[in-house]
């Protein structure tokens, strides 16, 4: 049975409450409980081939909206964990540090992630290669 646009909204609103909720559990895993207070999470259907994107300056972590299609979940935690990991990073060790170097891969894994910088588009469901 097709969910009404209502049942949808109350989905997605839990959904994306589990996710900050499981954030706030990396950010206290990588010793920065504060840091979900200092971020912004928005979805964007205008980020091309990207799926995740963060400004270290304003904190605003833009994450692609076929991540939230059936199919995505995991792509999706990982995605908030990867550009978290950047943020992370940079409060951490500053700016200079390669953005996908020793410390961001350190966060990736602490948080129970094999680091990798890229996923290949084939594997995301509703982004074109
Ligand atoms: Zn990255």
């Amino acid at each position: 049975m097709a969910m009404n646009s209502r049942q949808e909204e109350e989905r997605m609103q839990r959904r994306l409450e589990s996710l900050y909720r499981e954030a706030q559990g990396w950010a206290a895993t990588w010793g920065l409980s504060r840091l979900m207070r200092d971020v912004d999470l928005e979805f964007s259907d205008a980020m091309g081939s990207a799926l995740g994107r963060c400004d270290l300056r304003t904190g605003l972590v833009s994450l692609n909206g076929v991540l939230l299609l059936d199919g995505n979940e995991e792509l999706l935690r990982e995605t908030l964990c990867h550009e978290l990991a950047h943020i992370v990073a940079s409060v951490r060790y500053g700016p200079r540090i390669a953005e996908h170097g020793v410390e961001w891969s350190e966060y990736m894994a602490r948080a129970g992630f094999v680091p990798r910088p890229v996923i290949a588009a084939s594997l995301v469901v509703g982004l074109r290669p």
